[in-house]
């Protein structure tokens, strides 16, 4: 996370005296940094396929329109997550199903079953703040119904859950390279899948010439052309994302070894409850959240800790209007689609019925409100660590009557 050193300026210097920043080749051969992503992403995350991208946005809109996901289907997502994933449900043409978190702070399994109707087509689990969701009750819901499962794993490049990759346990994984994410590329993403032919219409729809690059020409079995859109990766950025991808087991093993300490320490403290992780040997371990208990102010337990000098944020409050809430995503709400006849709800195609109502998923805004999260850095040092300990247990007891 924010550590960009020796190795990025080398990386990108020997693609500027490469002389070429474009990926594909006209000899037939691809030599190039965004292949090089790839293989690196194929091996970290263990799927057959990855296809780097310029964005995690791309990514997805790759993954569901190379899935078939489009006009007519409904896709489920979680209440909390970043506006972008439902925005790509709507330019696949899709609609959003907005569904409550629970105290994962990831998608509800519950509500995930609950909301599936005749047009669910996917789900897009959401490992939100590196935190991996419950994929075992998700997988098997799906499968029971039928539903492709796209993860987002934007935000928790490098977590697992129960030893798995995260992207590698559903259909198809989608990863961002943008600047505040586990590390970056600027901007960029990665599609990872193990099924062949989502993979080949994923690559169609990231470049509108795919199958006429000579690069491309030997990849086996092409699936039949369609047009396409520009979601490739420069090698500029795919030479800082291999730089980049080079730190990330080092931030993990140092971010977890923070993480874990301070739950260790606050587990037992009353007045809090941790969130409930999943699966902590997996979360990417770069945010603490927790619930101050019933009847203390949420609020002011952020304040005190602020004093304490302890940097910390409230997540569902009246002042920012965070895009990471549903609540917040003006245009899905409104059902506002790019103009009047490109309109995912509008189309022909669609028979649902979905709605967001006032009240909409209140038990996600219960738990965001009550909420506070401690962003964690591998730079800590062990009085850094004591003093979120001792801040957050002073805390809890003074306000604890
Ligand atoms: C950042 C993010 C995206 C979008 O990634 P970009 O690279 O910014 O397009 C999608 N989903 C989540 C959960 C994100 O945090």
């Amino acid at each position: 996370m924010d550590e960009i050193g020796q190795a990025e300026r080398d990386y990108v210097l020997q693609v500027l005296d490469k002389r070429r920043v474009f990926r594909y080749t006209q000899d037939g051969i691809e030599d190039s940094e965004a292949a090089r992503l790839e293989a690196i992403y194929r091996e970290r995350v263990g799927t057959s396929h990855c296809l780097a991208v310029n964005g995690g946005t791309s990514a997805l809109i790759c993954a569901l329109v190379a899935a078939g996901i489009g006009p007519g289907d409904e896709v489920i997502i979680p209440s909390y997550t970043y506006i972008a994933t439902a925005s790509a449900v709507l330019q696949a043409g899709a609609v959003p199903v907005i569904v409550d978190i629970d105290d994962t702070l990831t998608i509800d399994p519950d509500a995930l079953e609950a909301a599936i109707t005749d047009h669910t087509a996917a789900v897009i689990p959401v490992h939100m703040r590196g935190v991996p969701c419950q994929m075992d009750e998700l997988v098997k819901i799906s499968r029971e119904h039928g539903l492709y499962i796209i993860e987002d794993v934007a935000q928790a490049n490098g977590a697992s859950y129960q030893g798995q990759p995260l992207g590698s346990i559903g259909d198809a994984g989608c990863f961002s390279f943008q600047q505040y994410k586990m590390i970056t590329a600027g901007e960029g993403g990665l599609v990872a899948t193990s099924d062949d032919r989502v993979f080949q219409r994923a690559s169609i729809y990231h470049d509108s010439a795919f199958a006429m690059w000579d690069s491309n020409k030997t990849d086996p079995a092409p699936v039949e052309t369609f047009p396409g859109q520009n979601y490739r990766m420069s090698e500029i950025n795919a030479a800082v994302a291999l730089a980049q991808s080079e730190r990330l087991d080092a931030l993990l093993r140092r971010l977890r070894r923070i993480k874990s300490r301070i739950v260790e320490a606050l587990a037992e403290v009353t007045g809090i409850d941790l969130q409930r992780v999943p699966d902590p040997a997996g979360d990417a371990s770069y945010c603490l959240t927790f619930f101050p208990g019933q009847g203390i102010d949420v609020r002011q337990f952020s304040s005190r800790l602020s004093w304490e000098g302890i940097g910390n944020a409230t997540i569902y409050n009246s002042g920012v209007p965070d895009r990471h809430i549903f609540a917040n995503w003006d245009y899905v709400l409104a059902k506002r689609g790019v103009s009047a006849t490109n309109n995912p709800w509008k189309s022909p195609h669609y028979s649902g019925t979905v709605e967001y109502p006032a009240g909409l998923c209140q038990k996600s805004l219960n738990l965001l409100g009550r909420a506070i999260q401690i962003n964690l850095h591998q730079d800590m040092s062990d009085q850094d660590v004591a003093d979120v300990i001792a801040a957050v247990t002073r805390t809890a007891s003074q306000l604890t009557k």
